[in-house]
Parts: C-alpha cells; sequence; structure tokens
C-alpha cells in the first residue's frame, strides 16, 4: 500500500495531527494509498519554509541555474515516465496510454520553460547617458499553487515550471483525491540538491488551499479547478493584495458546419467530448450541428458510441476509463436526467453500462443528448463528464450568439472547408483558445487560459512565465549633482 507524506523544509513529515486520506481506485473502489492529510497548521509551516527559502539563498541562483535545475527535472520526468504513468492512471482512472502522453507533455514543459528561462535577459532602456535604466524580471516569491483531479500532475507541471524557473519559491497542493504523481514528482525534487524550503508539497483538502489563499505570506496564488473554489480564493486574495492565476472550468462549443469534412469532425467529436471520460476543462461537450447535416451526423454518432470500448485504464484495448469520484457519477447521471426533464432526447448512455465488471467503480456509458436548445440549463453548465449535448442551428450567426452566450470562455472549435468563414468565427467567438478543424492540441510555446467566468490570467507560452515574475525599473544616476528645484 502506497503511503505519503508531507515535503516542508526539506523533510518528508506526517502532518501534526497524524490525519491520512484513504485514495480509491476510480476503477473498483479499492483503497490504493493512505495519503498525508494536512491541516492549515502544516500549510502555514510550508508558507513559512518557502518564505525563508525565499528570503534566503535562493535569491542568489543564476538564470542557468535554474535553467539546468529545469532540465534536470524533465529528466527525471524521463526516467520515470513509466512508473508515473502508472501511478496517474490507478489515480485518476485515465487509460495508460492518455498518462504516458502527459508524461511527454510534463517533460516538455519542463524543457520549454528551461529553454526559456535560459533566454532571458532584462532589457536596458534609452535614457541620459549619465543613467543606467534596465527594466528587469524577478520573481514575485512565495507561490502557492493549487491543482485539480483530471490532469493532477499535467496542471502542476504548467505552474511549478514557470514558479521556479522565475526564481520562486513554492508550496503545492494537489487534489486530495489524485495526490499520488505530485507525491512522486515530489521525490524527485527532493533527489536535487535545492535548498530546504524551495519546494513544499502539502497534500489536503480545501482548508489547505484556503490557507495559501489567505496568507499574508504568500505572494501568488495559481489555481485551477472550479468556478466556486476559484471565486473564494479571488476573494480570500484580497487580504495583501497577491497576484492570482485562475483556470477555471468550461462549456466549449464543437460547432460544425455543413461544408465540413464529416468524417473527421464526427470521428473528432468523439474525442473531443470522450477523452479522460470527459473531464477536461476544454471538453467539446456541448456539439453545435448545422441542420441540414444534423440528423446524420447524430445518427453517424449513435452508431459509434456502442462501439467505444469502456474499461481500466490498463487494459490495451481501452478506450474510455471511469470517472475519477463517487459525487462525480452521482452529478453527471443527476444533469443527463435534468437535460431529460427539460426536453433532451437521449439517444445513447445515460447510464452505468451491464455487467458485473462496472457493478463497482465510477464507470458511466458515453452518452449522447440530442435535440438541446442553448437554454436548456444542460447547454449552459459545465458537466465534466462523458456526455454530449447537441444542438441545432440555421446560420453562422446563430451558431456564433449560441455559442458565446455562455459564462465561460475557454476553449471552442469550428469545422468548415470555408476559409474565410473559419477565420471570421475564430475572431469572433470569445474564447481563449479555438481551434479550427481539429479539437484539443495545445503545446508549451501556445498560451492557455479562458475569457470570461474561465479564469484570469494565461499559463504556457511566455505569459505563462511573466505571470510569476514582477517587473522592476533599475534606475541607476551614475552622476548625481544638486537639482536646485527647491533653490540653494
Ligand atoms: P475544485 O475547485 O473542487 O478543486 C480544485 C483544487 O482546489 C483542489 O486542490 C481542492 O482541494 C482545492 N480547493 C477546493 N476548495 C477550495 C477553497 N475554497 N480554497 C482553496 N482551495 C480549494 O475543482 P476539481 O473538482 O478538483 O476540478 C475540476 C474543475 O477544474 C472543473 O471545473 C474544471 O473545468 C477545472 N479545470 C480547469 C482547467 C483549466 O485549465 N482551465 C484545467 C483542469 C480543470
Amino acid at each position: 500500500m502506497i503511503q505519503t507524506q508531507l515535503y516542508i523544509d526539506g523533510q518528508w513529515q506526517s502532518p501534526i495531527d497524524q490525519g491520512t486520506r484513504a485514495i480509491v481506485s476510480p476503477a473498483d473502489e479499492t483503497v490504493i494509498a493512505q495519503a498525508a492529510e494536512a491541516t492549515r497548521a502544516d500549510a502555514r509551516l510550508a508558507i513559512a519554509a518557502a518564505r525563508r527559502a525565499f528570503d534566503g539563498p535562493w535569491r542568489q541562483t543564476t538564470i542557468r541555474d535554474r535553467a539546468r535545475l529545469l532540465n534536470k527535472i524533465a529528466e527525471l520526468i524521463d526516467r520515470d515516465a513509466e512508473k508515473l504513468a502508472h501511478l496517474e492512471s490507478l489515480n485518476t482512472g485515465k487509460t495508460l496510454t492518455e498518462s504516458r502522453t502527459d508524461m511527454g507533455d510534463i517533460a516538455a514543459t519542463f524543457r520549454y520553460f528551461a529553454g526559456l528561462v535560459a533566454s532571458e535577459s532584462g532589457a536596458v532602456n534609452e535614457a541620459p547617458h549619465h543613467v543606467i535604466s534596465r527594466t528587469l524580471r524577478e520573481p514575485v516569491g512565495v507561490c502557492g499553487l493549487i491543482t485539480p483531479w483530471n490532469y493532477p500532475l499535467l496542471q502542476a507541471a504548467w505552474k511549478i515550471a514557470p514558479a521556479l524557473g522565475a526564481g520562486n519559491t513554492v508550496v503545492i497542493k494537489p487534489s486530495n483525491l489524485t495526490p499520488l504523481t505530485t507525491h512522486h514528482f515530489t521525490q524527485l525534487v527532493a533527489e536535487l540538491d535545492l535548498p530546504p524550503g524551495v519546494f513544499n508539497l502539502v497534500t489536503g483538502g480545501a482548508e489547505v488551499g484556503a490557507e495559501l489563499a489567505e496568507s499574508v505570506d504568500v505572494d501568488l496564488v495559481s489555481f485551477t479547478g472550479g468556478a466556486f473554489a476559484g471565486e473564494s480564493i479571488m476573494k480570500a486574495a484580497t487580504g495583501n493584495f497577491k497576484r492570482i492565476g485562475l483556470e477555471l472550468g468550461g462549456k466549449n462549443p464543437n460547432i460544425v458546419f455543413a461544408d465540413a469534412d464529416l468524417d473527421a469532425a464526427v470521428d473528432y467529436a468523439l474525442n473531443a467530448a470522450f477523452f479522460h471520460a470527459g473531464q477536461v476543462c476544454s471538453a467539446g461537450s456541448r456539439l453545435m450541428v448545422e441542420d441540414s447535416i444534423y440528423d446524420a451526423f447524430i445518427g453517424r454518432l449513435a452508431e459509434r458510441l456502442p462501439r467505444i470500448v469502456i474499461g481500466n485504464g490498463f487494459h490495451g484495448e481501452t478506450q474510455m476509463g471511469p470517472v475519477q469520484s463517487a459525487q462525480q457519477h452521482e452529478k453527471i447521471l443527476g444533469m443527463v436526467q435534468a437535460g431529460i426533464a427539460e426536453g433532451a432526447r437521449l439517444v445513447h448512455g445515460g447510464k452505468r453500462p451491464p455487467g458485473d465488471v462496472y457493478k463497482r467503480g465510477y464507470w458511466l456509458e458515453p452518452t449522447l443528448l440530442a435535440d438541446v436548445t442553448a437554454e436548456m440549463k444542460i447547454a449552459k453548465e459545465e458537466i465534466f463528464g462523458p456526455v454530449i449535448t447537441a444542438e441545432r442551428f440555421r446560420s453562422e450567426e446563430e451558431a456564433l450568439r449560441a455559442a458565446n452566450d455562455t459564462p465561460y470562455g475557454l476553449a471552442a472549435a469550428v469545422w468548415t472547408r470555408d476559409l474565410d468563414k473559419a477565420n471570421r468565427m475564430s475572431r469572433a467567438l470569445r474564447f481563449g483558445t479555438v481551434w479550427v478543424n481539429d479539437y484539443h492540441p495545445y503545446f508549451p510555446e501556445a498560451p492557455w487560459g479562458g475569457y470570461k467566468a474561465s479564469g484570469i490570467g494565461r499559463e504556457l507560452a511566455r505569459i505563462g512565465l511573466d505571470e510569476y515574475t514582477e517587473l522592476k525599473h533599475s534606475y541607476i544616476n551614475l552622476a548625481p549633482k544638486a537639482m536646485g528645484w527647491f533653490g540653494a
């Protein structure tokens, strides 16, 4: 049985009150680990250690030191990639193929930020000859990083790599449902010769996250998760006006025009919605199809859905695993029922798959609800499970209006062969990412984040590093002389 501990000030330790939490496999509900469950008191210790480290020798590190550190972490991720992928699948239920992809992306993220950090240099500004004026980027300070359960280590990497690369110290709090890969990652970091307190792990629930958000000794909090927690973090952060980054939920339209390559669009509609059983913030669960092809498109999806292989993520033939928790399972089933009550037509799924093997664990069939209209709750709220809601539209204007009519703005996709229409739509859609004739690709070089209620700030890309820096104007007068403004 795996047992995890906290990592504070360079030491592995149990929570002060010895709290633990059973970690459960979503595939069969067996207990797979006992994780340390911290309280606010542990979080305070970690914050104090990170503060000391930031105010101490860590400030003297050079960009070369930090770029080397990130590259070293990438090497360790590569070394333990198979172990990490197994842990991620065990804990989240996602297929091993998906977890292996995550590990590759995580190593790439560290390498990308290593390259960016190494290329950092302040700018020298035009100024009078006796003045040296420079624009410098400096670390923000102590960073509290709070991550969700759907992409535990990937989301952590998007924060840890730029935070450490920019010269900050870190307290990370993964979701207490899925702490295992972040714990293993911390073991990797512990192999490196970092000063105590530079990197701290505090596993626990909302109260630990709230401590990070409230503490006046934390200078920046970066959070990925739901809108409810995001709002409370934003309020808590006002105590010391700390910097905040919020990556929140989405309700992401996948818009198919009649002139699209329909073979590709049908195939990607499945990928958009059922990848990681739909537990993706950018999942394309809101399918919008042009009227003239709507019925045929739904018919083709209806043929494909029963063929999706649901099963344990460790089995090679599995295409879709379970959802992560009992709470999610119940919530998704409830939303499907609410959709049907609102008038949606259940085409497939909406229940636990039949068979003994699916009796334990949080299994759901891939689900298709057709004849959804933009006014229905099911078209507006994030489901975060393997459910497609399909709406019909009659014109480009109607599709655009309906797609933008959501409080969220994370990601959208458009399927068409008409380049002019593709360009018009991608400009007019109010989302942080708009894909044309594709779904889901992202990479470290491109920014990630949402408009409106999908968040504040961006991760990845140069901006993902800049968010962890303060910008300073350094002005040095080399030949000071009395100015005489107020006389002699
Ligand atoms: P959640 O909001 O319940 O929890 C996220 C993290 O915040 C966890 O570590 C949790 O313990 C902590 N937390 C909960 N309440 C808190 C509080 N009051 N103060 C501080 N910390 C608190 O989210 P979740 O259920 O783990 O994740 C699912 C959500 O995350 C979905 O809405 C999804 O769309 C979103 N998400 C967004 C992105 C993105 O990039 N925009 C990526 C992944 C997930």
